[in-house]
C-alpha cells in the first residue's frame, strides 16, 4: 500500500523540473496534454518521489509521449497495451511507484479489454487517461468517449450514431478503487488528482478532459463548463453510481473512493532469466 503524503512540508529535494526531460514536446500549441505534464511534474514534486523509483508507461497516441518528456523510467508500448505491460511491471517490481498514461482511443478502444481487467485485478498503479473524446494523432477520427452526433470527421460525416462509452461507470462497475475527473485547463486541481490518485491503494483511474484544440476546437469551451461538484469523495459504490446518473461529463473531483482489497502478486526472487525461460519452454 502508499502511504506517500500529499502536503510533504520538509525542504524538498526533488522540484517539478527534476522530472523533466530535455525533449521539447510536439504537441500543438495550445493542446492541453501541456497541463498534464506540468501538473505530473508538480504532483511528483509534492509528493517527494525520487525519479528513479517512478515508472511511467504508456501506450499510442499523442498523450501517450507522455513519458518521454519526463525524466522517470518510461515505457511507450504498443496501442491499447499500456495497462498490462505496466500490470508485469508492477509484479515483478512492486517497490515502483507506477503511473500509466494514454488517451481515450488507445485506453477504451484498443485497450478497453484491458481496461476492464485492471481495473478488476485492482493493482496499485495510477491511469491518467487525457480524455479529448477523438483520436488526435491519427488526424481526427471519432473515438470510445466520442458523442454520437460529432460531425468533425470526414470519416463519419453524419457521427457515428454510437453512444459514447462511460469510463467512469465501466471503472467503478469493474472494481477500479479510486476514480477521479479533473480538467487540463485547471492544472493544479489535475496535480491534486494525480497526488491523490497515486497515494490511494489499488488501481486509480483519473479522467482528465484535456482539450484537443486542433481537432476538436471547441473543446476550448470546456472551461465555462466544468463545475467541481465531486469535492467530497464517496467511498459507498452506490452512491457513486447515483451521482454518475447524473452526470454531465463535466463534473470534476474525486467520484469514489472505495476500499477494495489490492491484488499484490508476490515476484518469485530466486529465479532467473534462465529458469523461467525452462519454466515456458514446449
Ligand atoms: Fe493535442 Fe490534438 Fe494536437 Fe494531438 S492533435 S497534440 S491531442 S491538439
Ligand atoms: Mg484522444
Amino acid at each position: 500500500m502508499n502511504t506517500i503524503p500529499c502536503d510533504v512540508t520538509a525542504e524538498p529535494t526533488y522540484s517539478a523540473n527534476d522530472y523533466k526531460s530535455r525533449i521539447k514536446p510536439v504537441w500543438c500549441p495550445g493542446c492541453g496534454d501541456y497541463s498534464v505534464l506540468s501538473a505530473l511534474t508538480k504532483a511528483l514534486s509534492e509528493l517527494q518521489l525520487p525519479p528513479e523509483q517512478v515508472a511511467l508507461v504508456s501506450g499510442i497516441g499523442c498523450s501517450s509521449r507522455l513519458p518521454a518528456y519526463t525524466s522517470l523510467y518510461g515505457f511507450h508500448s504498443i496501442h491499447g497495451r499500456a495497462l498490462p505491460v505496466a500490470t508485469g511491471l508492477k509484479a515483478a517490481r512492486p517497490d515502483l511507484t507506477v503511473l500509466v498514461a494514454g488517451g481515450d482511443g488507445d485506453g477504451f478502444s484498443i485497450g478497453g479489454n484491458h481496461f476492464l481487467h485492471a481495473c478488476r485485478r485492482n493493482i496499485d498503479m495510477t491511469y491518467i487517461v487525457m480524455d479529448n473524446a477523438v483520436y488526435g494523432m491519427t488526424k481526427g477520427q471519432a473515438s470510445p468517449t466520442t458523442a454520437p452526433d460529432w460531425t468533425g470527421s470526414k470519416l463519419t460525416p453524419e457521427g457515428t450514431g454510437i453512444e459514447a462509452i462511460h469510463p467512469l461507470e465501466i471503472a467503478l462497475s469493474a472494481g477500479a478503487n479510486f476514480i477521479a475527473r479533473t480538467f487540463a485547463g485547471q492544472p493544479n486541481h489535475v496535480a491534486q488528482m494525480i497526488c491523490e490518485g497515486i497515494r490511494a491503494p489499488g488501481f486509480s483511474l483519473i479522467q482528465v478532459l484535456s482539450p484537443c484544440v486542433t481537432f476538436r476546437p471547441e473543446q476550448r469551451g470546456y472551461k465555462e463548463q466544468v463545475h467541481q461538484d465531486w469535492s467530497t469523495p464517496v467511498t459507498d459504490r452506490k452512491e457513486a453510481f447515483l451521482r454518475l446518473l447524473d452526470d454531465d461529463g463535466f463534473a470534476t473531483g474525486v467520484l469514489y473512493r472505495g476500499n477494495h482489497r489490492p491484488f499484490h502478486p508476490a515476484p518469485d526472487d530466486t529465479l532467473s532469466i534462465v529458469d523461467l525461460e525452462k519454466r515456458f519452454a514446449l
